[in-house]
């Protein structure tokens, strides 16, 4: 089967209306969206889907953060998706993403703890897999 990805775009990206941007650049890559829904994320949600990072000290930042607003889950296919989805993202830190990537081209630093970084993508095959579980 053709490789799967999960993609979040995050509260600040659908506040900020960025939503079709993010697809449109997703998309014009030559992906295809298999599926995809709006929600409000319990925390029971990003428990699961954060679970390596439940017990480090940013969590609850990222808890805030993520249950601010609804956000967008999709589902991404395509060859080698899970690379390809990463290096459109761009790196974590929106400050210092690469110019021509979604966080380096729509995202910034903000006030506060959390890291306001408008997309998020699986970072292998078996956690886009475990992801999709999660959100679909
Ligand atoms: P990652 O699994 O590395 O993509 O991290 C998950 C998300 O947690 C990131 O996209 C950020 O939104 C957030 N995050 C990661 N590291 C930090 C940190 N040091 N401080 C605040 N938020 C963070």
């Amino acid at each position: 089967m053709t490789e799967q990805t999960l993609i979040l775009i995050k509260p600040d990206g659908v506040q900020r209306g960025l939503i079709g941007e993010i697809l449109h650049r997703i998309e014009a890559k030559g992906y295809e969206i298999k599926a995809m829904k709006m929600l409000d994320a319990s925390e029971e949600l990003l428990a699961q889907h954060y679970h390596e990072h439940v017990d480090k000290p940013f969590y609850p930042s990222v808890v805030e953060y993520m249950t601010s607003a609804p956000l967008v889950a999709a589902i991404v296919e395509g060859d080698r998706v899970v690379e390809g989805v990463r290096s459109l993202a761009g790196a974590t830190d929106p400050t210092k993403a690469a110019p021509g990537t979604i966080r380096g081209d729509l995202g910034r630093s903000w006030p506060g703890d959390s890291i306001f970084n408008l997309i998020h993508s699986s970072d292998g095959v078996e956690s886009a897999q475990y992801e999709i579980s999660v959100w679909f």
